[in-house]
């Protein structure tokens, strides 16, 4: 067995899996390929660097991502460590000065006796070696093959494209009908008719709506077989009556008269307190996916859990492949992290990150690996991505609806965030006790 860990990638997940696998003793060898060879978004050779936004996201806790890097907090983050000391002014966010943020990052790797950065690209795994592989979003096209290779290429992917989810809760299901198309198997759809006025009035909106730039090496998916909804809508008024928004076997006769178009939506997850909007992948900027889909007949009150979005990354299926350890279901000693693993965001990345250097560390002295505890942010993460549905997963950030409800129904939102992430923070300490 080698003496140390490798850990491949300095980004979010990487330092953060480095930082943990190093202060439990155990030396770490830290490939990051940058600067000889860069990615399309990064732009220095800094460990942990923010590629986009200078924003962890939300910093009170009646916020899911702020409930997580609490609980990251609780777990001695490096990452947290390093925001918390470079924060700027930014109202209710966690906004860093991004350049202090990853020198500082990178100052605190480098300086640790127990962890060698190795300047150069990795591009095969080892089964018989304990390794951490948290290369990103955009992971060098050799070590992507050879991901393809372990994983098997069928769940290995490229890009996302991410309809909205929107919390069941906020549906008004007075409008909405549970059907199945053909009445093929049990009625697990929620569908949401529109009559031709309705039609026409969304049909107007979503084709005159704001849409995120698609930068190059996002523009050939676009035009796959992916197709955003209101690219799909750009060819023609009846083109979504057709497609994703066809009403056939759905109504009775009656109705069939009035309805033009049916929206539906599938559960995403387990207890259906999510639902996603199918056919719904879209590049729309938020508010304006938040202002059309709001026209849609029983979505006028909806909140998102998550908005659509369309962008390159690099993802593994991790409902078919990976443990809620985040090791490979067929390799136990390769644990993937970040992004790669199907999480979404900075925060989420480096929480699994996080969860993967514990691992290996106890991999290395020879102990079970460990399953964070189910009502915490982190272990519903987790759980979300190795439990959700495989046949059409997408990487998701964190919120409260993959946690547990409480038993007893508060319809106080903050309340009830409130009361979630307490009984977080305590399953968070009491676990962090018995590891
Ligand atoms: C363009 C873009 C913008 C984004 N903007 C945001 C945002 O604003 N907010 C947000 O929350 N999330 C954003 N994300 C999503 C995601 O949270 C970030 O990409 C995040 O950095 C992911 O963390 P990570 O550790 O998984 O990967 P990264 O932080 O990308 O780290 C991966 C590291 O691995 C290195 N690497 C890759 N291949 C190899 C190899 N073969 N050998 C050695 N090193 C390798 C890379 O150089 C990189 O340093 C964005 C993603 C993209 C692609």
């Amino acid at each position: 067995m080698l003496t140390y860990i490798k850990v491949i990638g300095g980004g979010l997940a990487g330092s953060e899996a480095a930082w943990q696998i190093a202060q439990r003793g155990i030396k770490v060898k830290l490939w990051e390929m940058r600067p000889y060879k860069m990615t399309s978004a990064h732009q220095s050779n800094l460990l942990a660097e923010l590629v986009c936004s200078n924003s962890l996201r939300a910093h009170s806790l009646t916020n899911a991502v702020g409930l997580l890097k609490e609980e990251m907090r609780l777990l001695d983050s490096l990452i947290m460590l390093c925001a918390d000391r470079t924060r700027i002014p930014a109202g209710g966010a966690l906004a860093v000065d991004r350049t202090a943020f990853a020198e500082l990052v990178t100052e605190k790797l480098l300086q640790h006796p127990l962890i060698e950065v190795i300047r150069e690209e990795a591009v095969t795994v080892s089964d018989n070696e304990i390794t951490v592989v948290a290369t990103g979003p955009l992971t060098s096209d050799g070590l992507a093959r050879e991901i393809a290779e372990i994983t098997s290429k069928r769940y290995l992917y490229f890009y996302d494209a991410a309809a909205p989810i929107i919390y069941g809760e906020t549906i008004d299901k007075t409008q909405a009908f549970w059907a199945s198309r053909y009445q093929k198997g049990s009625a697990d759809y929620l569908n949401c008719p529109l009559n031709m006025d309705e039609y026409e009035q969304f049909y107007q909106a979503l084709t005159t709506a704001e849409i995120y730039p698609v930068k190059d090496f996002e523009k050939e998916r676009c035009f796959e077989g992916c197709m955003p909804i209101e690219v799909m809508a750009q060819r023609g008024f009846q083109t979504l009556l057709f497609g994703p928004l066809k009403p056939v076997g759905l109504l009775d006769e009656k109705n069939e008269k009035k309805v033009v178009a049916v929206v539906q939506l599938r559960r995403d997850n387990a207890a259906g307190t999510l639902f996603n909007l199918v056919g719904f992948q879209t590049n729309l900027k938020w508010g304006e996916q938040k202002r059309v889909l709001r026209m849609i007949p029983g979505l006028e009150k909806a909140e998102f859990a998550r908005y659509g979005r369309m962008h390159r990354n690099t993802f593994i299926n991790s409902p078919q492949v990976l443990r809620p350890t985040t090791q490979l279901q067929k390799y136990p000693l390769i644990l993937i992290a970040g992004q790669l693993s199907g999480v979404e965001g900075y925060v989420e990345s480096t929480a699994s990150g996080l969860l993967s250097g514990i691992n290996a560390s106890r991999l290395y002295h020879g102990l079970a690996p460990v399953v964070p505890p189910r009502h915490s942010a982190l272990g519903s993460l987790l759980h979300y991505i190795t439990e959700t549905q495989a046949d059409n997963f997408q990487p998701m950030n964190i919120t409260f609806g993959l946690l547990p409800p409480l038993k007893d129904k508060i319809k106080d939102k903050k309340r009830k965030n409130s009361l979630l992430a307490e009984r977080a923070l305590e399953a968070v300490k009491a676990w962090k006790g018995q590891i």
